[in-house]
């Protein structure tokens, strides 16, 4: 295809490289970004513009762009490329565990303890008692066996590693005995039919979707037979006709043929929620009780911790998980070590554990206290303007997340806003590419934020938000995201 003169005469008026480079070095004396950073700065901004001139297909009447404004936008490109990728986000979609946005926040306890552990050397290897070698393992195994009443405990890098780690030292080469109806795919390519196949195990399937029975598991127990399984259904539930074998009773069919009982739980638990007005949601302690063998779940869910794959279980059993060469692929770090363990500790004593944990706080706070928080952000944003911004307050719910508690309508309070002369999508890219990001949702033309997941020191941070999208937006009632 010709490009047109007009076009190439547009083309010909950008100004190369060297020149932006001298122009922006010259504006950027005292600045200290680096000679690479504005090269591709100018480079992505060149490519830019002679983007929109090829491709304009308006009545070729475009005009040449200025230097300054080149300039403006080259710095406006330097800046974005310096600034970090990972940038702090306000969740107000009300779901607590979102991983998207990174699952659980941390409790301060565990941040102090991983600022500190970052900071400085720590006794991570080496048993200060001995003076001799120690192992990174028992930094959370006695806490862990104290919480679940398992005799031994292993971290691992997330759940999915643990899971792995557990069949490929268990069922190597061998069948591992599963319900249909446990057959679970998670979010992030998680399936377990997949795993268990990377693992080197073979799957075994039993029992059909709604029902399965133990005399499905034990038929289904031959010369290959290496592990019986159980997969907490943690993001689906299957209601109606069903039925499921108990823990209980699938611990007995182990013991009778002699085979180890592993269950992943998925989001790891230790508290029983249901004084809280929640679901039952299975504990760790509970599988433990049961006498599973081993046990796996996540560090990050219901949990409230950091990422991690926790293992809880027989010793005999998880002597044997520990001295897999994968463990070591599978290694954790001592940051999330150090966060691990702070959290653990506030477990010793369950109230304190619903305070001071985030995600255990969210996930139990009561209505009256988000819909005093949903007015504070009302209120806060008629006061900066209570003409452009509509602001009702929604009884909507909102949702556990991270694969738990799946039929949970958890009550809420919700804000929802709109600006005249800006649609709902307007608002909300432009509080979501805002600095910190605000993530919230659009329902019936509103922007809606639920304040379940929002912490009462980012209200503020909200109002502003909102007080700079009308700022930059005064003059034009039709409405464009500023940048
Ligand atoms: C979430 C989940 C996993 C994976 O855990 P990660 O910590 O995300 O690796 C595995 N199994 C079940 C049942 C889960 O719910």
């Amino acid at each position: 295809m010709k490009v047109s003169e007009q076009k190439q005469r547009l083309l010909k008026q950008l100004p190369g490289v060297d020149r932006l480079l001298l122009e922006a070095q010259k504006s950027h004396q005292d600045d200290t970004v680096p000679k690479a950073i504005l090269l591709r700065a100018i480079r992505d901004t060149l490519a830019q513009q002679r983007e929109r001139i090829l491709d304009d297909s308006g009545n070729g009447n475009q005009d040449a762009v200025g230097l300054t404004e080149l300039m403006a936008e080259i710095a406006c490109q330097a800046n974005q490329l310096l600034e970090f990728n990972l940038k702090r986000t306000i969740n107000a979609t009300g779901v607590v565990v979102h991983t998207n946005l990174g699952r659980s926040c941390l409790a301060p306890a565990a941040i102090d303890h991983v600022i500190s552990v970052a900071r400085h050397y720590s006794n991570l290897e080496f048993d200060l008692s001995s003076g001799r070698r120690g192992s990174r393992y028992s930094v959370v195994e006695t806490v862990l066996c104290e919480l679940t009443g398992a005799e031994s405990a292993l971290v691992v890098n997330n759940n999915a590693g643990a899971v792995l780690l557990c069949l490929d030292t268990l069922a190597r080469q061998r069948e591992v005995v599963l319900s249909r109806g446990e057959m679970v795919e998670i979010g992030g390519a998680f399936r377990i039919p997949d795993v268990m196949a990377k693992s080197g195990a073979r799957l075994k399937e039993v029992g059909t979707t709604n029902r399965t029975h133990l005399r499905d598991y034990e038929n289904a127990i031959g010369t290959d037979t290496g592990l019986l399984m159980k997969v907490h259904t943690s993001n689906y539930s299957i209601v109606g006709f069903t039925a499921a074998v108990s823990l209980e009773d699938l611990v007995a069919l182990g013991n009778k043929f002699n085979l180890p009982v592993m269950e992943d739980l998925g989001s790891g638990n230790f508290i029983d929620l249901t004084g809280q007005g929640l679901q039952s949601e299975p504990t760790v302690q509970a599988s433990v009780a049961a006498g599973v063998d081993v046990i796996s779940f996540s560090g990050d869910k219901l949990l409230g911790g950091p990422q991690a794959g926790l293992i809880v279980g027989r010793k005999k059993i998880v002597d044997r998980i520990k001295s897999n060469p994968l463990t070591r692929a599978l290694r954790v770090d001592k940051l999330t070590l150090a966060a691990l363990e702070a959290t653990l500790h506030l477990y010793r004593d369950t109230t304190q554990a619903i305070e001071k944990i985030p995600t255990l706080r969210m996930l139990t706070a009561q209505r009256t206290e988000i819909a005093q928080r949903a007015n504070q952000i009302k209120q806060g944003l008629e006061r900066i303007d209570h003409q452009r911004l509509k602001v009702e307050l929604l009884n909507f719910s909102s949702r556990a997340g991270g694969g738990a508690l799946p039929l949970l309508d958890l009550p809420s309070c919700c804000v929802g806003v709109s600006v005249t002369g800006l649609s709902a999508n307007t608002v909300e890219k432009t509080m979501r590419q805002g600095q910190p990001a605000i993530v919230g949702r659009i329902e019936n033309d509103q922007f809606i934020m639920d304040p379940r997941t929002i912490d009462e020191s980012e209200i503020e941070l909200i109002i502003s938000a909102f007080d700079r999208l009308l700022t930059s937006t005064t003059d034009n009632s039709k409405g464009s995201a500023p940048n």
